[in-house]
C-alpha cells in the first residue's frame, strides 16, 4: 500500500514540485483515498485520484488599478476551476499578500471534496489576489475589485462558476464584485454569494462558517456523550469565521477563552461573553482595527504579540485564521493541557504532524473539509433562493444548515470507522467526499 501512496505522489510531485501547499493537502487525502480505491475494483485502475488532482482549468490574469496618490499598481488574479463533476465550480476568493498558485490549488482541491460532502450540487474551485486590502482605503478597495472583476467576469456565471469570500474578502468586497459583474454582463444574477440581504443575499451566510463548525463540534461531543456547554474553548482568528464561531460557543454556554490576528493573540480568563464579541465585531468589521486593542477596552485580559493561542490550557480548540496556523509543538501543547476536541474552522490549519499528535492521542478531531462546510453549504443555500427568487427565514436556513452539518458527521462516522470506537475523521471524510465526486466522473466518461 505504502508504495502505491509513495508513486502516486512521485508522480504529483513531479508536475507541481513548486507548490507545497497544494502536494500538503493531496497527500493527506491520498493517504486514505487511495487503499479505499485499491479495495474497490470500480474504481481501482482508472487514474480517477490522478485525475482529481488536476485542475479542469486555471486562469491566471493581470490586474491594474489606480491607488489613491495616483499610482498604478499591479497584482496577479487567478481562478482554479478544479473539478465540476458535481455542479458548478464553487469556492471562494482570497485577497491576501500571500496567495500564490500552490495556496489556490491545495484550497480548490479541499473544496472538492467539502462540497460533495454538504450533499448539494456544488464542483470545487477557489481563486483570488495577491492584493494586500489591510490599510487601503474603501475607494481603492472598490477600483481594485472592480478592476479584479472585468476580467474574472469572463470565466464566471450562475451555472458555471459561482465565487464567494475568504480571506481578505467579505461583504464589502463582495458589492463591489457584484456591482462590476452586473454592468459589465448587464444581468442580475446569483453569481455571487455572501451578498447583502437586499440583493440576493441569504440569512446565516455570513455566520454559517463558525456556526456550522460549532455544531460540528457538537455533533462530535454529542457521540462521545459530552456537550460543548461548560468547555473552555480556544479560537485563533478573529475574521469572519472566529467570530461567529465565538457567538455560537457562547450561546451553546461554553467559555471563550481567546481571539487572535496575525499579530497576536488575546486572552480573557473571565471569557469572551456577548458584550466583549460585539465589541470585538465592531472593531475588526468597522473599524478594521487590530485586536490588541481588546485590552484597551478590557484592561484584565493580556495581549501576547507574535504568539499563537495554542499555550492555553482548553477543552476544545478551533483554529479559524489560516492555513498550517497549528503546528506538531502547539498540538503537542494543547494535549498536555487536557485538549479534548480540535475543530478546524479554517482550511488546513493543522499540520500533518500536528494531526498525527491528536490520532495518536485518540481525540475528536474534525478537518476543515468537513467542519467548516456549513459556509458553502449556506453559500449552496443562497444559490438556491436566488434561483427561485425567494427568500428562506433565519430559523429556515438554520435548520438546514444544522441538517446538512449533521449529515456530514454522519458521512464521517460511516467511512472513518477504524478497529476500534475511535473515528479517523479525516478519513471519514476523504472517502465520504471521494465517493461521490468519483462516481460523477465515472458516469461521465473520460473528458
Ligand atoms: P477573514 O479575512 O475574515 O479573517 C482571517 C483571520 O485570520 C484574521 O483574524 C487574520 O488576521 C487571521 N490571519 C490571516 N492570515 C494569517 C496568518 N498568516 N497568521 C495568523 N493569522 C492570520 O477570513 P475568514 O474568517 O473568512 O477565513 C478564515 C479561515 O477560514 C481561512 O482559512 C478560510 O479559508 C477559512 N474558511 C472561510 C470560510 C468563509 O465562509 N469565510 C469558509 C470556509 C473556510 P489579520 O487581520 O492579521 O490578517
Amino acid at each position: 500500500m505504502k508504495k502505491n501512496i509513495d508513486d502516486f505522489l512521485d508522480i504529483v510531485k513531479q508536475r507541481n514540485g513548486n507548490e507545497p501547499e497544494f502536494l500538503q493537502a493531496v497527500e493527506e487525502v491520498a493517504e486514505t483515498v487511495l487503499p479505499y480505491i485499491i479495495e474497490h475494483d470500480i474504481y481501482y485502475g482508472k487514474n480517477i485520484l490522478l485525475r482529481m488532482v488536476e485542475p479542469e482549468r486555471v486562469i491566471s490574469f493581470r490586474v491594474c488599478w489606480v491607488d489613491d496618490s495616483g499610482e498604478i499598481q499591479v497584482n496577479r488574479g487567478y481562478r482554479v476551476q478544479m473539478n465540476s463533476a458535481i455542479g458548478p465550480y464553487k469556492g471562494g476568493l482570497r485577497f491576501h499578500p500571500s496567495v500564490n498558485m500552490s495556496i489556490l490549488k491545495f484550497l480548490a482541491f479541499e473544496q472538492v471534496f467539502k462540497n460533495s460532502l454538504t450533499t448539494l450540487q456544488m464542483g470545487g474551485g477557489k481563486g483570488g489576489s495577491d492584493f494586500d486590502p489591510k490599510g487601503k482605503s474603501d475607494n481603492e478597495i472598490m477600483r481594485f475589485c472592480h478592476a479584479f472583476m472585468t476580467e474574472l467576469c469572463r470565466h464566471i456565471g450562475p451555472n458555471t462558476d459561482v465565487p464567494a469570500g475568504d480571506i481578505g474578502v467579505g461583504s464589502r468586497e463582495i458589492g463591489f464584485l457584484f456591482g462590476m459583474y452586473k454592468k459589465l454582463r448587464n444581468e442580475f444574477t446569483g453569481v455571487l454569494t455572501g451578498k447583502g440581504l437586499t440583493w440576493g443575499g441569504s440569512l446565516i451566510r455570513p455566520e454559517a462558517t463558525g456556526y456550522g463548525n460549532v455544531y460540528f463540534a457538537q455533533q462530535m461531543l454529542t457521540h462521545n456523550n459530552d456537550t460543548i456547554k461548560g468547555k473552555k474553548v480556544v479560537i485563533s482568528g478573529s475574521g469572519n469565521v472566529a467570530q461567529y464561531a465565538a457567538e455560537k460557543v457562547i450561546q451553546l454556554g461554553g467559555t471563550v477563552l481567546t481571539l487572535s490576528d496575525s499579530s497576536g493573540y488575546i486572552y480573557d480568563s473571565e471569557g469572551i461573553n456577548r458584550d466583549k464579541l460585539d465589541f470585538v465585531m465592531n472593531l475588526k468589521n468597522v473599524k478594521r482595527g487590530r485586536i490588541k486593542e481588546y485590552i484597551d477596552k478590557y484592561p484584565d485580559a493580556v495581549y501576547k504579540e507574535g504568539e499563537k493561542p495554542w499555550a492555553v490550557a482548553c477543552d476544545v480548540a478551533m483554529p479559524c485564521a489560516t492555513q498550517n496556523e497549528l503546528n506538531e509543538d502547539d498540538a503537542k501543547i494543547l494535549l498536555k493541557n487536557g485538549c479534548i476536541c480540535v475543530s478546524e474552522g479554517a482550511n488546513m490549519p493543522s499540520t500533518k504532524k500536528a494531526i498525527s499528535q491528536f490520532h495518536k492521542a485518540k481525540i475528536l478531531f474534525a478537518p476543515g473539509k468537513a467542519s467548516n462546510a456549513g459556509g458553502v453549504a449556506t453559500s449552496g443555500l443562497e444559490m438556491t433562493q436566488n434561483s427561485l427568487r425567494y427568500n428562506w427565514t433565519r430559523k429556515e436556513v438554520d435548520d438546514k444548515l444544522k441538517e446538512i452539518m449533521s449529515d456530514i458527521h454522519e458521512s464521517c462516522i460511516k467511512y472513518g470507522k477504524t478497529n476500534t470506537d475511535y473515528i479517523d475523521y479525516v478519513k471519514g471524510a476523504n472517502i465520504a467526499g471521494f465517493v461521490k465526486v468519483a462516481d460523477a466522473m465515472l458516469a461521465q466518461g473520460i473528458i
